[in-house]
């Protein structure tokens, strides 16, 4: 039996501030872009076959196959005009109300632990506490859903990537991304080496690492959504145990225990500039 079914996705950067939305758009929308490429390989026009059944790595073989063909379409929200380079499309472009940062900020310290998801940029507004009084505090992923889905109104599941830092579950000391209703979001903060004093040789590797931490997340979410099972190979794309930024370091390809012919192997071409698209080649597992 074959199940054959399209998926619109919809790709969202939220960098609000001119100066991130300038250094990090770019390289954003260029994960965008090599999303896109990785789960369409032209090679079998734009649709992957998962296998339906059995956890992967299972010796029982599929019973069925869904033929599955991701759509993708991307939108960039700031404050700020993105840049030039990145070549977004009128459409793709939509502008947050001045004052959403500073609002988004508010939010969190008074509403982020709130466990209702909000509905409305109505609600979110109504919600914020009086004192101005507040630094950069991380942000409850579904108050920055509600008011995204609010402003854009995304008509598709919606994979939200942004440098806002999410509130992390309790005991937790941060989170890389959070489900919410009709999406997930991605947080570009705790990826950063910088955020945890790492090494870096300069601003182009941070920004490398940075790049394919967030790539990793991205795909690995992505996958889900598509009907990918999380699994148990640290490698991989879908590696279930991500209980720490560096394991996404070692997930770096679509392992082979998923049974999808057209993605298996497939990873990124590491180094050069994170401003340009990488090239998708079959990359081993490496050993250690
Ligand atoms: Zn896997």
């Amino acid at each position: 039996m074959d199940l054959a079914k399209t998926i619109p996705v919809t790709l969202l950067a939220l960098l609000p501030e001119e100066d991130q939305a300038r250094r990090l758009g770019p390289i954003l929308w260029t994960i965008f872009a090599e999303i896109e490429a990785f789960f369409r390989p032209a090679e079998a026009s734009g649709t992957i076959s998962i296998p339906i059944g059995g956890p992967p790595g299972s010796s029982s073989s599929a019973s069925s196959v869904a033929t599955v063909g991701a759509v993708f379409s991307r939108r960039f929200l700031s404050n700020a005009r993105p840049p030039d380079e990145i070549g977004a499309g009128p459409d793709e472009v939509v502008g947050l109300p001045p004052d959403f940062d500073q609002r988004m900020l508010q939010g969190a310290s008074g509403t982020g632990s709130s466990s209702q998801p909000l509905s409305s940029w109505g609600e979110f507004q109504s919600r914020m506490p009086t004192s101005a009084a507040v630094g950069a505090r991380p942000v409850d992923a579904r108050l920055i859903g509600a008011a995204v889905h609010d402003i854009a109104k995304p008509s598709s599941w919606t994979l939200i990537v942004s440098d806002l830092e999410l509130a992390p579950p309790p005991s937790w000391r941060y989170v890389v991304w959070d489900v919410i209703p009709s999406g997930a979001v991605v947080s570009l903060a705790p990826v950063d080496p910088k955020y945890w004093s790492e090494p870096v040789q300069d601003e182009t590797h941070r920004h490398q690492v940075i790049k394919s931490r967030t790539r990793a997340a991205c795909i690995s979410v992505v996958g889900s959504l598509l009907g990918l099972q999380r699994c148990e190979n640290p490698t991989c794309f879908m590696y279930s145990n991500v209980d720490s930024v560096v394991r996404l370091d070692d997930m770096i390809h679509l392992g082979p225990e998923h049974g999808v012919t057209e993605l298996a192997g497939r990873g990124f071409d590491v180094g050069g500039d994170p401003r340009q698209a990488a090239s998708i080649r079959t990359i081993s597992a490496r050993t250690a």
